[in-house]
């Protein structure tokens, strides 16, 4: 398998600033190829007179590293005074957005949130959809999850569980973590054994400690794994391969729970630990690595790595389903989570929470060796196309050849509705081709491409299909030359009658890629979780084909060649999917690990 910096090595930069054309490897891994010189969309004039740089917009607050890597990918910064409203493509914030963003959102704009992700970023949510799930679904499939209860609502039920433990296991100490249910960073956490020390002011959950967490040279640690969903409807999960190791810096020790050096492994508590700076057996100094410096470790060990890796992208999985439901069609959006996992040491991994903007300040070389590639990732899941990069010129200029075209049922942006003339009143239009023009914009060679890599996108207008032509009397009443076009709005729940229409026309069809820089795709993983996934997704088929695919990796190891056969033919082997494990240095196709996992 072609390894990621094999991948980035493959990038061709075309303009040595904007836009960059990759090549098609030899297992169709990266393919947005722009062939937008041929496609005589834009004037000579326009390409010989170079190419619109792309304009991000950030939010105070959020991170510098974004900056940094969209300028230096060409990127312009946005500038209220000089700009006008709309005429930016990407709008970062660490904190939520309103509403109007969401319903204003423009073809050529992406956001970096969902809306609703409190859902499983605040902890008691979390706790909440955990024990629905388990109740739906079994414990045992969601006993990643360690148990919890939300306090003050819930203090009865856990002074049940509290004091039948003490009497069922008597002499055998039990432990708890009590966390504030809207904080981060490891703000008012604090360990406890004895129900008297269990003092809170505001509403937290108390969940059970993990007491025999895997050391590392006896520190405590935990991953940082970067999740990317590209779109909720369908669900699209994307994992990134480089993520952060936590360290803990103090020795862990079951004997002083208020060590939170011990017992923690948040940088932010742990760089005003006091052995922060000392070189720490096996550790080194500081309290991170990569996830690269880890795999070599596991390699050492003798675990199936493979199970290990698969069982976390499992619990990720798990963990987005909860959400599916509660996440309204966001097309322009995306997301990216820090899913926190401790391993115990049967390596068993273990979810402890879900971060919504986790960090993404460079405190030490690891975290740039890291985040940048990252984000640099982040941005080519967003798959801008060369329209995107003239915003309204770009759009104005295609509505100029074609039919004018509308969505059914979209609105108008009230922003734009608000100002019968001037800057706002500009026009904003999709064509009824755009949908093939950007196909050609972006002329992947599919045919060397088992997945269709980048071809579609969020953002992607789709095709005729999702467009009607306007209806002349409800247009009336608006400039005749102004014909306004937005995305579907993102609350369609609203928009009763048309809801079943836009959430078929919002929906990308074509199957995502497997792999985008260091990000792997992990779900869907075959067709059947990707037609499960389409339209009202089917959470219980879904939840089958998972349980079916840990069975077989499970079991593979005393069932050689029968697994090996029936895993070739569901797995992916044959259909549109070719599935990465993700996790290993060099993700085999999921196929091959049952007879990686036989080979054992
Ligand atoms: P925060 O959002 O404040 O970072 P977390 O839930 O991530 O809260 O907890 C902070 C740290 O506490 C984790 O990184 C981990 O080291 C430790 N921790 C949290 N929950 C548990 C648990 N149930 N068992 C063992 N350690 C835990």
């Amino acid at each position: 398998m072609t390894r990621a910096e094999d991948t980035k090595a493959d990038t061709t930069c075309l303009t040595g600033t904007l836009w960059t054309v990759y090549q098609v490897t030899e297992l169709g891994q990266r393919t947005d190829l722009h062939d937008f010189l041929g496609t005589g969309i834009f004037s000579m004039a326009e390409r010989e007179g170079g190419f619109a740089p792309l304009v991000f917009r950030l939010h105070g607050g959020a991170p510098q590293v974004v900056r940094e890597v969209l300028l230096e990918r060409g990127w312009e910064e946005y500038d209220e005074e000089e700009q006008e409203e709309g005429d930016w493509n990407l709008y970062w914030r660490s904190s939520g957005f309103r509403k109007l963003d969401y319903e204003n959102i423009l073809p050529w704009q992406r956001l970096n949130h969902h809306p609703k992700m409190s859902q499983i970023t605040r902890k008691d949510c979390l706790a909440r959809h955990m024990r629905r799930m388990k109740i739906a679904f079994g414990a045992a499939l969601y006993d990643f999850s360690p148990a919890a209860f939300i306090l003050p609502n819930e203090h009865t039920k856990f002074l049940g569980v509290y004091t039948k433990n003490r009497t069922t296991d008597r002499g055998k100490s039990h432990y708890w973590i009590c966390k504030p249910v809207d904080l981060s960073r490891g703000r008012g956490i604090f360990l406890f054994e004895d129900i008297k020390d269990l003092v809170y002011d505001s509403s937290v959950i108390v969940q059970r400690y993990i007491t025999n967490p895997l050391l590392i040279s006896g520190y405590k640690f935990d991953l940082r794994i970067y999740v990317c969903v590209k779109s909720f409807s369908p669900l699209v999960i994307y994992m990134h391969q480089e993520g952060l190791v936590r360290f803990a810096t103090e020795k862990f020790n079951l004997a002083s729970l208020d060590s939170l050096y011990s017992h923690l492994t948040n940088t932010s508590i742990n760089k005003f630990g006091m052995r922060y700076d000392t070189d720490k057996e096996r550790v080194g100094r500081g309290c991170k690595w990569t996830m690269s410096r880890f795999r070599s470790f596991l390699h050492k060990q003798d675990v199936n790595e493979l199970l290990l890796w698969h069982r976390i992208s499992n619990i990720v999985t798990l963990t987005l389903l909860t959400a599916v439901p509660c996440v309204p069609s966001s097309p322009n959006c995306l997301e990216l989570l820090g899913f926190d996992i401790l391993i115990d040491a049967s390596y068993k991994p273990w979810l402890l929470e879900v971060n919504y903007s986790p960090a993404l300040s460079l405190d030490c070389p690891v975290d740039v060796t890291v985040k940048k590639g990252l984000i640099s990732d982040i941005i080519d899941l967003m798959n801008y196309r060369m329209i995107d990069s003239f915003r309204q010129k770009g759009y104005h200029r295609k509505r100029s050849s074609r039919r004018y075209l509308r969505p059914e049922g979209f609105l108008l942006p009230k922003s734009l509705h608000a100002t019968p003339s001037g800057c706002k009143s500009r026009n904003h239009s999709i064509s009824s081709s755009s949908s093939s023009q950007d196909t050609l914009l972006c002329s992947v060679n599919n045919a060397n491409c088992p997945f269709h890599a980048n071809s579609k996108s969020i953002g992607d207008e789709k095709a005729p299909q999702n467009f009607v032509e306007i209806d002349s009397t409800r247009q009336s009443h608006r400039n005749t030359t102004s014909t306004i076009f937005k995305l579907p709005s993102l609350h369609v729940h609203k928009l009763k009658s048309t809801a079943v229409q836009l959430n078929s026309m919002t929906q990308d069809k074509s199957v995502p890629p497997c792999r985008v820089g260091d990000f792997i795709l992990t779900f869907p993983f075959n067709e059947a979780t990707w037609k499960a996934s389409q339209d009202q997704a089917d959470v219980k088929a879904i939840v089958n084909e998972v349980q079916k695919l840990t069975t077989r990796l499970a079991t593979s190891f005393n069932e050689k060649e029968r697994i090996k056969m029936e895993s070739r033919q569901s797995i992916g082997v044959g259909d549109k999917f070719e599935p990465l494990l993700w996790g290993p240095k060099d993700p085999p196709l999921l196929s091959e690990c049952f007879s990686l996992n036989s080979a054992k």
